[in-house]
């Protein structure tokens, strides 16, 4: 049996209960415990001379015990342990409040190790609750030089808590850091020298990865010569190897997962003739950005092929994606296939619809509208005509794949700015029974980061290049005090012949106050600042069909101010506006800041974002802002997203298939991650590795990441 799959219980000074108590926080086996990693590491193994020390800095020691006992206090029950410790230097008092169980470790004549923290009380120098070691063996009488002189190659191996690196631990439930570290020191001495290693030999060789039984040792209890920095930047030969195999382990069984799903789904395989494609070319209504052909190349090949297609098309606020989502469209309807292209809001929703059926117009092909707004009967009509299959297209919200809507052959879903939905939508399709191609599209970038891990089963295409004769956005931040200065600004962009958004946040506590607050601002713009000019408001409670006239309004210029709730926020497409005004801007993420900036910058003309923020604001809230006005490359302001606000909340929910790691970190260790996906795809492709290695992603693999049922 693999040694480390041993229950804790049998570990010395562990017992039924106390395994009980670790059980309780997630640690039942001594693998659990051995990859519970430091979080941080002190250097307590110089020590530094009595005479040396000074106050407010944490040192160690090391000495002879000199006096110690309980001395008692005026307060009851308030009991303080002092010892006198001396080396050649002088001597140091050392006090621990409350821990009477010290009289029974300590005697007089010991040789102990202390580390902590001195302060300069009224007794003088002090260190207080100290962390503390006996040295063993030693005798008191072999002299006090036989301590003071301990070096590198003389330190009593056994100490564990103090005289050398010692390894952090965070408490957990009833684990403190020091017992972890007990537990671990007995874990590692009763481990067999040799362990069963996950990663194949030549995969450690070409990766220069240490073996795993010296990288478990030195990761808890690193050598004299580590350096600490390294270890505390987990880079140290022995993270790098222990977190390089949860990476590996992880690439599997997302590699394996991919392969098997490629080879059980039958998807249709669409085929591309002369004649549809001169039909394709007479939709469009303007020449491809290079990157577009090559994007919707790439989609084509996967549409295909017998496979389903499995893609995500990232590409910044703007650069045209809708109408990649329509030629792919097109080519399944021309293979007499069904398409589903489903919105994250209505509004969204209804501009896809609206683009998309003035474009088709001329075509035999039929779409629908299918909304929550979308009244029962018609409703029903429609369900029956995508089942008979007289309806080619339906464009509507994510309602569209969670109700019971039945195609009669369903050969394309496009999913629209995806990380509103998770990637669950996909697995809802699976469970229909339905394997249609799937492309998902998103203006924010998924970070490289996590497109190879909760997106490894996903091909992904990218477009960089903007259509032809955009101006870079403009960003400013201010105060709102200077709101007057943004108002004199508007109005020249108006004066001008321009639009303007002005947003207002809807935080959804107190979505009521805050529409109060919209609401009032629209009428204070019409009515005192831009008397001379239209001002409409859109908002989230409107009726659909009301949103729909204030859009379309908007999209002709009949008003030139819009005040908005974030409704607008994602894909609205109003070329002639050039202005988008945000306030509260501190109150909103980074990536829904960059989409609100996507409104504008459309067309021709020069276009502006002014960021007004309100106190209180915080130091987050001020980075995300600097950060917004310094780039306007989408991919880094993912990135940035993902680091001011850590992967989990990237994605709103652990249900978005982020994995659960266990010592690597997303973020800090990407790079490994890269090497470990490479290196998992070419073991699984020699037929010598991958038996032994499929072995090792069992039922057990998905516990352990976290993604059950997700992909
Ligand atoms: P997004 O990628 O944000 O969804 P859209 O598809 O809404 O972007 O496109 C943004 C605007 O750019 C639209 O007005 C669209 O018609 C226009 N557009 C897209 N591709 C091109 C192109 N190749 N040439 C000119 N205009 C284009
Ligand atoms: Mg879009």
């Amino acid at each position: 049996m693999d040694p480390l799959q041993g229950s804790l219980q049998y570990l010395k000074g562990v017992g039924p209960r106390r395994a009980a108590d670790l059980q309780r926080v997630g640690l039942s086996t001594i693998e659990d415990l051995l990859y519970r990693f430091p979080t941080r590491y002190e250097d307590r193994g110089h020590f530094q001379t009595i005479a040396s020390l000074k106050p407010g800095v944490a040192a160690s020691i090391t000495g002879e015990v000199l006096s110690c006992g309980v001395r008692p206090t005026r307060r009851p029950r308030f009991k303080i342990f002092e010892m006198l410790v001396r080396d050649r230097t002088g001597s140091l008092r050392a006090i621990w409040f409350n821990q009477p169980f010290l009289n029974d470790v300590f005697r007089a004549h010991q040789r102990v190790i202390l580390f902590g923290k001195l302060e300069l009380t009224s007794h003088g120098l002090q260190m207080q609750g100290p962390q503390y070691e006996l040295v063993e063996g030693v005798e008191a009488d072999e002299g006090l030089e036989g301590i003071e002189g301990i070096d590198e190659a003389e330190r009593d191996p056994s100490t564990v808590h103090t005289g050398r690196i010692v390894p952090i631990y965070e408490k957990t439930g009833q684990l403190t850091a020091k017992m972890q570290r007990t537990l671990v020191h007995q874990a590692l001495q009763q481990l067999p020298p040799e362990l069963p290693d996950p990663l194949p030999v030549d995969v450690r060789r070409r990766q220069h990865l240490i073996e795993r039984r010296p990288a478990l040792d030195a990761v808890h209890f690193p050598p004299a010569d580590a350096s600490i920095d390294e270890l505390n930047r987990f880079r140290s030969t022995a993270h790098r190897r222990l977190i390089f195999e949860e990476f590996f382990l992880f690439q599997l069984g997302i590699v394996q997962r991919r392969r098997r799903a490629d080879s059980e789904r039958k998807g249709r395989a669409v085929v591309v003739t002369d004649e549809m494609r001169e039909n394709i070319r007479k939709v469009l209504p303007f020449r491809l950005t290079n990157d577009q052909k090559t994007v919707i190349r790439e989609i084509v090949t996967d549409m295909k092929r017998p496979q389903p297609m499995n893609r995500l098309l990232q590409g910044e606020v703007g650069c045209g994606k809708t109408i990649i989502a329509l030629m792919a469209a097109l080519v399944a309807m021309e293979n007499g296939l069904q398409v589903a292209f489903m919105a994250p809001t209505e509004i969204l929703a209804e501009q896809h619809f609206f683009n998309i059926r003035r474009l088709l117009e001329e075509s035999r092909f039929r779409l629908t509208l299918l909304t929550g707004g979308t009244p029962a009967r018609k409703r029903r009509e429609i369900l029956a005509e995508l089942a008979g299959g007289s309806l080619h297209m339906v464009i509507g919200t994510h309602a569209l794949v969670q109700e019971d809507v039945a195609f009669r052959e369903l050969g394309l879903t496009i999913i629209d700015e995806q990380h509103r939905f998770g990637v669950l939508q996909r697995a809802t399709l699976r469970a229909k029974g339905l394997h249609p191609d799937v492309l998902v599209m998103t203006a924010t970038p998924i970070p490289r980061t996590l497109a190879l891990t909760t997106y490894g089963d996903l091909d992904v295409s990218t477009m960089r290049e903007m259509p032809p004769g955009r101006q870079p956005i403009a960003t400013t931040v201010r105060p709102e005090s200077r709101r007057g200065e943004i108002y004199q600004f508007v109005r020249q962009q108006v004066e001008a012949g321009r639009q303007a958004y002005i947003i207002y946040p809807l935080v959804e506590e107190s979505a009521k106050v805050d529409l109060k607050a919209a609401t009032e601002m629209a009428d204070h713009l019409s009515q005192d600042v831009f008397p001379e000019y239209r001002v409409a408001l859109l908002h989230g409670r409107m009726k659909q069909d009301a949103k729909d006239r204030v859009m379309g309004a908007f999209a002709r210029n009949e008003f030139q101010i819009l005040v908005s709730t974030t409704v607008v926020e994602v894909g609205v497409d109003v070329p002639n506006a050039t202005v988008m005004v945000v306030e509260h801007a501190e109150r909103f993420g980074l990536s829904q800041l960059h989409q609100l900036r996507g409104r504008v910058g459309r067309g021709a003309h020069k276009s502006h974002c002014v960021l007004l923020y309100q106190y209180p604001i915080t130091d987050e809230g001020k980075q995300r802002l600097r950060a917004l006005a310094e780039t306007t490359d989408g991919f880094e302001i993912a990135e940035r997203d993902l680091k001011l606000r850590g992967p989990g909340d990237f994605f709103g929910t652990r249900q978005s298939g982020m994995p659960t790691l266990r010592v690597g970190d997303l973020l800090r260790d990407h790079a490994l991650m890269e090497e470990a996906r490479r290196e998992a795809v070419a073991a699984l492709d020699d037929p010598s590795q991958a038996p032994a290695l499929t072995s090792l992603v069992n039922t057990s693999w998905e516990q352990r990441f976290g993604l059950v049922g997700i992909g």
